[in-house]
Parts: structure tokens; C-alpha cells; sequence
């Protein structure tokens, strides 16, 4: 049996970093960092996609649409070494406001990396604790994005917290409730 004392040491260590983890993703959703991308307006979805294309065009990044039917080719994903940004498999048959905001996720990606540097953005993205705040950062802007094309938002901010649970872990000091409710609560506050 571990002492005590130890026990509870370490159990108050994890509750402090946890609360340190939880405030600065919340200050890096609401940072203004990315403020450009806010949307007040309601906009259509045609003028949304044709925005984000031609900003990540701007940036200097190519698209290719991926071929496998792999798990890993269902997601939309950029590559700031190379500047591609790999479409998921069967881009051409999802919606146009489904591509749209693919996309617009992907420039606030593609923005991070312009600000920090190809080689920072991936070490960050190593880093448990940056890559969930540059999650949020994407996901804070398309969760504005959907607002701004008029459509729903139940549930979606639910459904980002399982992913983020699923596809950033192991997120090793955190149960799955508390990703879910955490990313919720970020995400709706924004
Ligand atoms: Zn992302």
C-alpha cells in the first residue's frame, strides 16, 4: 500500500495542473488571436468555402483530396511542412457548408502556422497540452462559423469533446467526462 500522504500529494499536484490546463485552454479559445475569423454576419455557406479556399490558397498551401478508405483518410488534415492541405476521402460528395467549415478549421490551422513557424506548430502539436489549446483555437472558430451559417450547434460541442478524447489522447490526467464537460463548457462560452 503507497503511504498516504503520498497519495494525496500527488492527488493535490494533479488538481492544480488540471485547473492550470483548463484556464489557459479557455484563454486561448476567447484569445483574439485569430479575431479575423469571427463571424457576426450571417453568411452563406458558398461565400464561407470561398473564403476559406482563397485564404489558404493566399497562404501558399495546395489541396489533394486523399484515396485510401483508411480511418486516418475520413479526416481533413494539413501539413505546414509542405503546405497541402489533405482533403479527406470523398471531399467532393459532403456539402458545401460541411467543406466549409472543414475548412475553416483548417485555416485557423494553417494561420497558427504562418504565426509560430512550420517547425514550432509541430512540436506544439506533440505537446498534450498545446494541442488541445490549438484544437480549441479551430474548433472556437467553427463553432462561430456554424452560428454564422445558421445552423445548429446542439450537441456539436458534445461531439468535438468525445473526439478530442478519442483522437488527442491519451489524455492521461483526464477521464472522458472531464474532456467532454471542459470542451462544452469552452466551447459554448465562446
Ligand atoms: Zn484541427
Amino acid at each position: 500500500m503507497p503511504p498516504v500522504g503520498t497519495t494525496k500529494a500527488s492527488d493535490m499536484r494533479q488538481k492544480i495542473f488540471q485547473r492550470k490546463f483548463f484556464k489557459s485552454n479557455k484563454e486561448a479559445a476567447r484569445s483574439t488571436e485569430f479575431h479575423d475569423l469571427t463571424f457576426s454576419e450571417r453568411m452563406s455557406a458558398d461565400s464561407l468555402l470561398a473564403f476559406a479556399e482563397s485564404s489558404i490558397a493566399r497562404a501558399g498551401y495546395t489541396f489533394t483530396t486523399k484515396r485510401s478508405r483508411a480511418v486516418a483518410a475520413k479526416m481533413t488534415t494539413t501539413d505546414p511542412v509542405t503546405k497541402t492541405i489533405w482533403l479527406a476521402y470523398g471531399w467532393d460528395k459532403k456539402s458545401i457548408a460541411e467543406r466549409a467549415l472543414v475548412l475553416i478549421h483548417e485555416l485557423v490551422h494553417v494561420r497558427q502556422a504562418e504565426a509560430w513557424g512550420a517547425r514550432k506548430f509541430l512540436r506544439r502539436y506533440l505537446m498534450a497540452r498545446w494541442r488541445w489549446i490549438i484544437e480549441m483555437q479551430a474548433y472556437t472558430v467553427s463553432m462561430k462559423a456554424t452560428r454564422a451559417l445558421g445552423l445548429s450547434t446542439d450537441g456539436k460541442a458534445k461531439r468535438i469533446g468525445k473526439s478530442i478524447h478519442k483522437n488527442y489522447g491519451p489524455w492521461v490526467l483526464f477521464s472522458k467526462s472531464e474532456v467532454v464537460n471542459s470542451t462544452v463548457e469552452i466551447l459554448e462560452g465562446a
